[in-house]
């Protein structure tokens, strides 16, 4: 489903990504676990082209993208890229004058051109899933943090993307809204969705993972099952890093 080959960014001077591999088969979830600055949230925003790369390439469903420094994509490569993922982002990022069934309407209805009705039906269907049925008419502000976070996920589902990428979904959060959020993720995946998920909970990635990869400084470290990874690292840095957070 997704085939990342060498990635490499930088900003400016700085290199963030240092030449990144990813292999994701469909209905499987790959957990991206490191140290704060480490090029997480920028490869996870890579493979939706919220960042440019500037080397590398890029599988992702039917669609393959080559990357070289300073030439820009095509918009139509970009769009027909983006309608294959779905972002969850660690400030849920929701409309704020617009209704919780709004929110998850409006990229169906503005960008999919969807009817209304049609629209409004599935995003019930969501609404449900995420265990919010009954919160449609209510306001952003009107919601805790959790349940804002979960319309985030119905949202980011309601455009029927082939990947979901969760950028720290829980980081934003109260400690004791955090279970509910992770609940609704765990049971995307235990559905067989596809899923990237950055995050700082390691108990979470340990029970959701297929494959984690521990990136440091801009490259992988380590990776493998989260047997492996997070409870059993077998390179010196990988157990540096998983002592320390311990
Ligand atoms: P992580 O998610 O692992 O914490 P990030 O991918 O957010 O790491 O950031 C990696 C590095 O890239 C950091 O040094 C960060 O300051 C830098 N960085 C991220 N985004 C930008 C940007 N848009 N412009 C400049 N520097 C950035």
């Amino acid at each position: 489903m997704l085939e990342i080959r060498n990635l490499h960014k930088a900003f400016g001077s700085l290199e963030v990504l240092k030449g990144i591999d990813v292999d994701l088969e469909k209905g499987k979830v790959l957990v991206i676990i490191g140290p704060s600055g480490s090029g997480k949230t920028t490869l996870l925003r890579c493979m939706n082209l919220l960042e440019l790369p500037d080397q590398g390439s890029m599988k992702l469903s039917d669609r393959k993208l080559e990357f070289k420094s300073g030439r820009k994509l095509p918009t139509r490569e970009v769009t027909e890229l983006r309608k294959r993922t779905g972002m969850v982002f660690q400030s849920y990022n929701l409309f704020p004058h617009k209704t919780v069934i709004e929110n998850i309407m409006e990229g169906p209805v503005i960008v999919q051109k969807k009817d209304r009705a049609a629209a409004r039906a599935h995003a019930q269907e969501l609404l449900t899933k995420v265990g919010l049925a009954d919160r449609g008419d209510y306001y952003p502000h009107q919601l805790s943090g959790g349940q804002q976070q979960r319309v985030g996920i119905a949202r980011a589902m309601a455009m029927e993307p082939d990947v979901l990428l969760f950028d720290e979904p829980t980081s934003a959060l109260d400690p004791e809204l955090v279970g509910e959020v992770l609940r609704v993720i765990k049971q995307l995946a235990q559905e067989g969705r596809t899923m990237v998920i950055v995050t700082h909970e390691m108990k979470f990635a340990a029970d959701v993972a297929d494959h984690v990869i521990l990136m440091d400084g801009g490259y992988i470290i380590e990776q493998g099952p989260p047997q492996q990874v997070i409870n059993n690292p077998q390179s010196p840095r990988a157990q540096q890093f998983m002592n320390r957070i311990a």
